[in-house]
């Protein structure tokens, strides 16, 4: 197979379409950390031929020919064999992109990049009915595209596939709503009982520059390799994987409040770790790619939370913590800390969320979407649906759109369909967390003197390596033996709360 004429003109016109992607993932690194301002209006123009002439070579009419040429001979080879992996998932690809029409695709790029404009205007004012006519333009286009792209039952799948192949809105309605049933107890039961942590231990003054030295060396010790990366400041937190040796994670600061930098690098790194662990000979091909958004998003929740928000891991990095800052935590033992950075209270804004209400916020957002999908919620009814969802779920009534239903960049973005993979991520963080506890054992010994290295190597054989051979329910069932499901995570939820809160 690999000696196949028609394999190797395959792969390497796809590996050329990728090398153009990873080029417009520098640039666009470069565009949200050291661009100077006056230099928008060139990049832009850059980032549209980038986009322009990458979509070209993905749909290239040789492609199809190729992939048609390979799919019979590829009958007898083992699906998950290497060859047979990449030709499945570049047709994947290579079918999304060739049945939009190009027409969708510059309207939809158009749209959005105006809608984000006036999203951040109205979210700035809180004025729902000035993005009420751009957000109806994109649940219609998305429309169009979901009857572009095909579906088997709902509109939605259309979407969910290109962030999360394979996953239904069926499925995900299943474990979503076992989550719900399980965490609405638990969140009431935390949030009625009198043990409260002392908030105030995370809101000191916290020079950023130290901020960046202890985050960077957290980051270190838990196995981003930063001869291979790099830690940035922007104004909001991503990692850019740009290609073998090379990934740039971004945080930002705040000098009054530990968290959002702290745990904000734990994240970008458990998403930088992913993508190093890729196997860097398989570059370009889907083999050598993540598998999904769902599970680069449970790389970074496991790293973040289940490592970075456990007491082990503190028992290691706190008396550190405390020498970076002297004076500022001698008051404060490393049970309250631990107890702060663990804090649950229902609020308005995902972003601010806690590990348990996080979920409540994306499950809102999940019904929401589908309604918008399937035209039973008409754009313009979205802020009193919005409400009633934060009422149901988390007894609130946000006090304005802000606070609501404009609170996400998403939509202006014609993201619909994202939302779920954080999520999933969460779900999946925990069922492999529980995984490589009881194969491995001993972690928690592990984190408490400083060493993550065992758990890091079983993610980069288990998840990192693996690529885009299994889809990301498979690769779960093969790595859990079981199929994704909502118990790990809320035995996680409960095994910290439970002692947390003495509920
Ligand atoms: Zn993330």
């Amino acid at each position: 197979m690999n000696q196949q004429p028609a394999y190797v003109e395959l792969i390497q016109r796809f590996r050329e379409f990728r090398l153009l992607e990873s080029i417009g993932a520098l640039v666009g690194w470069d565009q949200h950390t050291y661009m100077p301002p006056k230099g928008a209006g060139h990049r832009a123009e850059q980032m549209g031929y980038l986009a322009k002439t990458g979509h070209a070579m993905l749909t290239a009419p040789r492609i199809g020919e190729l992939l048609g040429e390979l799919e019979g001979l590829l009958a007898q080879k083992a699906t998950d064999a290497i060859e047979a992996v990449n030709v499945r998932e570049i047709r994947r690809t290579y079918d999304r992109a060739v049945k939009m029409p190009s027409r969708l695709v510059e309207e939809i790029a158009k749209t959005v990049s105006q809608a984000q404009n006036v999203w951040a205007d109205s979210r700035k004012n809180s004025h729902f009915a000035s993005f009420a006519p751009w957000l109806e333009k994109i649940v219609a286009l998305k429309r169009e595209e979901a009857s572009a792209v095909g579906y088997k039952e709902s509109p939605y799948d259309a979407l969910l596939d290109e962030y999360e192949p394979g996953a239904t809105a069926a499925q995900i309605t299943r474990v979503f709503a076992e989550l719900r049933a399980d965490l609405i107890p638990l969140v009431a039961a935390v949030t009625a009982s009198s043990k409260r942590p002392r908030k105030d231990i995370l809101t000191r003054e916290f020079a950023v520059d130290r901020q960046h030295i202890f985050g960077q060396a957290a980051a270190a010790a838990i196995g981003f390799d930063f001869q291979a990366g790099r830690l940035d400041t922007t104004v909001h937190p991503f990692c850019s994987g740009i290609g073998p040796g090379d990934c740039r994670l971004t945080t930002r600061y705040h000098p009054r409040e530990l968290n959002q930098g702290l745990f904000g690098i734990l994240h970008e790194a458990g998403h930088g770790i992913y993508e190093q662990g890729l196997d860097a000979e398989l570059f370009g091909t889907p083999a050598g790619s993540f598998a999904s958004l769902g599970i680069h998003e449970s790389q970074s929740r496991l790293w973040e939370n289940q490592v970075g928000r456990g007491l082990p891991f503190w028992r290691h990095f706190y008396p550190r913590l405390q020498q970076t800052y002297p004076g500022t935590l001698d008051d404060v033992e490393l049970a309250d800390f631990y107890f702060a950075i663990n804090n649950v209270e229902k609020s308005f804004i995902r972003v601010e969320a806690d590990e348990a209400t996080y979920n409540m916020h994306i499950i809102l957002r999940f019904e929401l979407e589908q309604a918008l999908m399937t035209g039973d919620l008409k754009p313009g009814d979205v802020p009193g649906a919005w409400n009633d969802k934060v009422k149901q779920m988390l007894d609130l009534t946000p006090p304005n759109d802000a606070q609501g239903c404009l609170q996400d960049i998403h939509w202006s973005m014609g993201g619909l369909g994202y939302f779920p993979t954080y999520t999933l991520g969460n779900l999946y963080a925990a069922q492999f967390m529980q995984q490589a506890s009881s194969s491995l054992g001993g972690l928690d010994e592990d984190f408490q003197a400083g060493r993550f290295g065992r758990l890091k190597t079983w993610l980069n054989e288990k998840i990192h390596k693996p690529g885009q051979r299994y889809r990301p329910a498979d690769l779960c069932l093969r790595v859990t033996n079981q199929p994704l499901s909502h118990r790990p995570l809320i035995a996680y939820l409960r095994k910290k709360y439970e002692p947390l809160y003495g509920i």
